[in-house]
Parts: structure tokens; C-alpha cells; sequence
């Protein structure tokens, strides 16, 4: 399998909490901040970054701004802060820099100045073009904000452009996912995330769908959307490289394949997780304990996960089941404790149903495969669990 990263660097991942407004189905750690990034944030980083210093210091060839939305930093502070992150290590001039951006964010002066504070890749927030859906989800930007601001981006010259969908949403249907995802695909974007919405507890829009105010569409919906999301964009020259995500040719986010092949990682600011040297760890989900470690050093800290060599396993045929590179089968032989014959026996529905097919010793998921890959991995994972959790 060919690999999308430089093991000799790692991925800086910095994540900035801080939304405008909160949606409803967001279950990931962030902070309403109507006035922005506060004063003295980016300071922080900086400090949990130097834990990280090392002579020569850390090559790093992937830096990914996400969140809350980064983009309320704007251009300058931006700016600054990639420039601090560039003292402590050493970011390649060849590095990815992605930006996540919310639509509203998205203006030509901010553009250009990110663009000149070294961005190369943009994500914006799409999710939907239809009123109702945006609505449901309860963001921020109406459809023609959301879509002006791609357009805008596209013709400011940005080479590597992707925008997030969201599928599974309640009132979403009658062609409205299609849509989107149709009229997106037609402007130069060299990347696409269609996510399917997981309702989490507690989440406004959970607690709307528990209430019977909503309703998700069922499981032949959904099946019927992702096929014809997947068809939409095969035929718009989009490879589907992961479950979720789709690229044009050189559009993959080498970021996130450095996460799906096991690299190393190096994660700052709340909820941040970082896989480096061996260890596994994720920051806490509270700006007031993250600050309490990073002011109190020490990485990794005491309770982080020592990565075994079966740990790294399982997790490269987790994460090789998503991607359309797939997982070695001698991983998954060794995984199963099993020989050729016994692993040919568990495989052999898989590959009967069109799940999955066998290439170049490496087993990978169909389309099919993709809308089934939960039920795939709960299928094939158990029989790890004799060698690879002897504690189970
Ligand atoms: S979806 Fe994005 S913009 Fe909305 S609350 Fe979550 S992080 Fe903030």
C-alpha cells in the first residue's frame, strides 16, 4: 500500500473551540463565543506546543486547523501563530496547512490573507443547500452564504478546496442530498466529505428526534442516499477514498490519511488527541483542565495509552477497512490468531456478498461494502479478541 504521509515527519492537529453560535447536532468540544477567539488563547498553544520541542526539532508535514471553527482567528492571528508554531518545529515548505472555515468566515480579504498566512487547503462547512435542512441542524449560514462563500474560494485560487456535507439529517429527502451534492460537485472542488449525522445524546437535535418533533430517515433512505451520492460523484471524476470522503485526483487530505494508516500525530488545544512515540492520548474536553496540564508540562501525560504492537494492529485494519487502500490480510491473519485456510473461511462471506474484495493481498471494501462497514467491522473484530485483548 502505497503510504500518503512521510513517516520521518508528523501531523500538527490544533484545535480552536470556539463557535459564533452552537448547532444543534455538534457533539464536538466547543465554547459560544459571540466575540471570537479570546485574547491569550493562541499563547497557550504555543506553550503546549514547546512540550513537543525537541533539537532538531519535529518535522511536520501536515498541519490541520479544526474545531469550533478556526476561522474566527482571521488572517493575522492566523498568521502569527503558524509563524510561533514555526519556531518550535520545523513545518516543511511542502506541508499541507488545511483550514476548516464556516461560510460566514469567508470574504476576499480573508481569503487572500490566509492564502498569504500559509494555508494551502480550505474546508468549508457547507452541510446543505436546502433552507430546511440548515435549519434542522441549526446552522449559522443560510444556503446562499454557504454557497457563495465555495464559489468565492474557488475563484480566489485555491488549489486544494473540499466542503463537509451531512447526510441522515431529519426532513432531508426527495432528492435534497442529491442536490447538494450536484451542485457542489460542479464548481472546481477538489474534495468532498459527505458525513452521515450521528445523533448524540443530549444534543438539542437529539433531544427533538426523542421528542417526536422530528424524524430521522430510515435506514433504505439513507442506503438509496449514499448510493446515489457515491454514483453522483463517480461520475464527476471524484474518487471515494474513504467511507466519507471523495477526491478528485491529487485531492486526498493527507492529513486524515496519515490518521487512517496509524502516523504519527501531534494534537494542541482542548480534546486534541496526539499518537506519538508510542503513546496515545487525547487532551481534556475543558479549556480550564487543558490549560491545568499544559501550565503543569509533561508529555505524554501519566495516563496515556502505551500502544502495543497489537494495538497498532488492530487499529491499522480499523482504519484500513475505511479507506479504499483496505487492510494487509496478514494483518487481519495475525489479528485473527487464525492460519490462510481458517481466515479464508471467515473472509469468504464478505467477498460471497460483494462486501469486499481481494487485491494485491490486501482485503477492501466495495460500495457496498462502505454502506455496510459497521455491520462489516462488528462482523470481522470479535475474532481478534482472543490474542489481540488476552485481558477480555
Ligand atoms: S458544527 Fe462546527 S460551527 Fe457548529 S457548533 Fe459544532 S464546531 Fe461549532
Amino acid at each position: 500500500m502505497k503510504a500518503w504521509f512521510d513517516a520521518a515527519a508528523v501531523g500538527l492537529y490544533v484545535h480552536v473551540p470556539f463557535c459564533a453560535s452552537l448547532c444543534g447536532y455538534c457533539d464536538f468540544f466547543r465554547v459560544e463565543s459571540p466575540g471570537g477567539v479570546p485574547v491569550g488563547f493562541e499563547a497557550l498553544l504555543v506553550e503546549e506546543a514547546a512540550l513537543f520541542g525537541e533539537t532538531p526539532p519535529l518535522q511536520v508535514d501536515t498541519v490541520f486547523f479544526g474545531g469550533g471553527t478556526p476561522s474566527l482567528l482571521g488572517p493575522d492571528r492566523l498568521g502569527r501563530l503558524l509563524a510561533e508554531l514555526g519556531r518550535v518545529f520545523e513545518i516543511r515548505p511542502s506541508a499541507e496547512i488545511t483550514l476548516e472555515a464556516n461560510p460566514e468566515t469567508v470574504n476576499e480579504a480573508s481569503l487572500a490573507g490566509w492564502r498569504q498566512a500559509g494555508v494551502t487547503r480550505l474546508s468549508i462547512g457547507v452541510q446543505s443547500l436546502t433552507p430546511g435542512v440548515l435549519a434542522a441542524l441549526e446552522r449559522r449560514a443560510p444556503a446562499a452564504t454557504a454557497l457563495a462563500a465555495v464559489e468565492l474560494a474557488a475563484r480566489s485560487g485555491f488549489k486544494h478546496l473540499s466542503a463537509d456535507v451531512m447526510s441522515g439529517v431529519p426532513g432531508q429527502g426527495g432528492g435534497d442530498l442529491e442536490d447538494t451534492v450536484e451542485r457542489l460537485a460542479e464548481l472546481p472542488l477538489d474534495h468532498l466529505s459527505v458525513y452521515s449525522l450521528d445523533l448524540h445524546p443530549k444534543t438539542p437535535l437529539w433531544e427533538a428526534v426523542a421528542a417526536g418533533n422530528l424524524t430521522l430517515p430510515g435506514d433504505d433512505e439513507a442506503a438509496d442516499q449514499f448510493l446515489a451520492v457515491h454514483g453522483i460523484l463517480q461520475q464527476r471524476g471524484f474518487e471515494h477514498y474513504e467511507v466519507s470522503n471523495y477526491a478528485r485526483p491529487g485531492g486526498r487530505s493527507r492529513h486524515n490519511l496519515r490518521y487512517w494508516q496509524g502516523g504519527q500525530t501531534v494534537g494542541l488545544g482542548p480534546s486534541a488527541w496526539s499518537r506519538f512515540k508510542g503513546r496515545l492520548w487525547g487532551n481534556p474536553r475543558s479549556l480550564d483542565a487543558w490549560t491545568r496540564r499544559v501550565r503543569e508540562g509533561g508529555t505524554p501525560p501519566g495516563d496515556a495509552e502505551r500502544l502495543t504492537p497489537e494495538r497498532e494492529r488492530e487499529d491499522r485494519v480499523i482504519f484500513g477497512l475505511r479507506v479504499s487502500d483496505g487492510a494487509g490480510l496478514q494483518d487481519l491473519i495475525d489479528l485473527f490468531a487464525v492460519d490462510q485456510r481458517e481466515a479464508d473461511v471467515v473472509l469468504k462471506p464478505l467477498l460471497a456478498h460483494g462486501y469486499a474484495v481481494v487485491e494485491d493481498s490486501r482485503l477492501k471494501l466495495t460500495v457496498q461494502g462502505f454502506l455496510m462497514s459497521n455491520e462489516v467491522l462488528t462482523y470481522l473484530l470479535p475474532r481478534s479478541w482472543p490474542r489481540a485483548r488476552p485481558e477480555a
